[in-house]
């Protein structure tokens, strides 16, 4: 099968991995290259020094394309682009930011670029700043979410239809069913994160996979709506958070409440109550730790089967 998406990133399947703080480094990204998919850097929870050592050792692990997740509130952008450049990767995913202030200086480098955008408003801007794809990412996917929290399903067909350049959908696909119920919306290809966060290759703490794989239904909430919202697992800091929002907090309230580097210290580090775990409502239907290319083969598989499946349906 080949389509716009393996086209434009030169690869075998239309199976694109999340950039993911903390969880997505060389490893898992060239893991998800090597078996045929788009592996991505998260560079979000890397300073450039760190950004610079994953990407020379993707290299060094995969001669198959990968990229580089750049979300643009992070301080550094401008250093952490020049060093995307000097290191000729050749796909850069932006996200949570303005696509138009830094679409034009990377593909004047000969670099693609694909914008992650949760609305349409967004995915227009992404298109009119030359963007080559762009990610939907629904309220079902973790870490951090859009606003007007449209899930995956309702997303999708909506920014397919307003847009021409092909578009990537994400939240809540890790299966090759799901997979093919994105592509049935419109969907040039998938994004997958929770599955891939716990992949053998994953950074991740083993305990916060082993989170991830007892996680049940409701599991994952939809918190910091009035700071910027995050999609958390539930532990001792995500009900505080969920008291402090109940008794009506502030922004102001909140980023007192996070502190700093909650991420690190739970997706890192291994504090399963008081860090900040980030993950997607499919954390659900995730049973075990795997090597990323058995993830990512049973997904394909399962995606042909049921393509078969549902091509054979006969309704008289
Ligand atoms: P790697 O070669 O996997 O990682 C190299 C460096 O990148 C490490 O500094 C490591 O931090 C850091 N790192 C790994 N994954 C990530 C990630 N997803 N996001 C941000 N930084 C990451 O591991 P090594 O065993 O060779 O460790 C070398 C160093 O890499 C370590 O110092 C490690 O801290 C760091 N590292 C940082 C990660 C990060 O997310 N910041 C992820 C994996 C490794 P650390 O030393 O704290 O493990
Ligand atoms: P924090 O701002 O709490 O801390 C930064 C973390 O990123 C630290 O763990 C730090 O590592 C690491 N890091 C990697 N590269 C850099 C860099 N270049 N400069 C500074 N720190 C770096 O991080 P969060 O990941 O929680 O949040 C990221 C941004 O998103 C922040 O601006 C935050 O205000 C904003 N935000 C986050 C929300 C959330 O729910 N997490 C909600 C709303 C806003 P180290 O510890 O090793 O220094």
């Amino acid at each position: 099968m080949s389509n716009r998406i393996t086209e434009l990133f030169n690869i075998k399947y239309p199976i694109v991995q999340a950039g993911m703080v903390w969880c997505s480094g060389w490893r898992l990204a060239s893991a998800v290259s090597n078996a045929g998919g788009l592996g991505i850097i998260g560079a979000g929870s890397m300073y450039p020094a760190v950004l610079r050592q994953h990407i020379q050792k993707c290299k060094q692990a995969t001669d198959r394309p990968f990229a580089v997740n750049v979300p643009l509130l992070y301080p550094e952008v401008q250093e952490i682009m020049e060093i995307i450049t000097e290191e000729k990767v050749s796909i850069v995913f932006t996200s949570a930011g303005n696509p138009a202030t830094w679409t034009e200086y990377l593909k004047r480098n000969g670099i693609i670029v694909v914008h992650v955008i949760a609305n349409s408003k967004f995915a227009l801007k992404a298109e009119a700043s030359g963007a080559d794809a762009i990610v939907a990412e629904g309220f079902e996917a973790g870490g951090h979410n859009g606003r007007e929290e449209t899930t995956t399903m309702c997303l999708v067909p909506m920014i397919c239809a307003r847009v021409k350049i092909p578009v990537i959908a994400a939240g809540g696909i890790g299966s090759g069913r799901a997979m093919l119920a994105a592509m049935a919306l419109g969907a040039d290809a998938v994004q997958i994160g929770s599955a891939f966060a716990v992949a053998e290759e994953s950074s991740a703490h083993p305990d916060f996979k082993h989170r991830i794989i007892s996680a049940g239904e409701g599991d994952t909430k939809l918190r910091m709506k009035k700071l910027v919202p995050v999609r958390l697992l539930k532990n001792e800091f995500a009900d505080a958070v969920a008291q402090a929002e109940a008794q009506g907090a502030d922004a102001e309230v909140l980023v007192r409440l996070l502190g700093r580097a909650r991420a690190k210290l739970g997706m890192f580090e291994g504090d399963m109550e008081q860090g900040e775990l980030e993950i997607g409502q499919v954390s659900a239907m995730l049973k075990q730790v795997r090597p990323a290319e058995e993830i990512l083969n049973e997904i394909w598989k399962e995606f042909l089967i049921e393509k078969e499946r549902v091509s054979g349906l006969s309704f008289k």
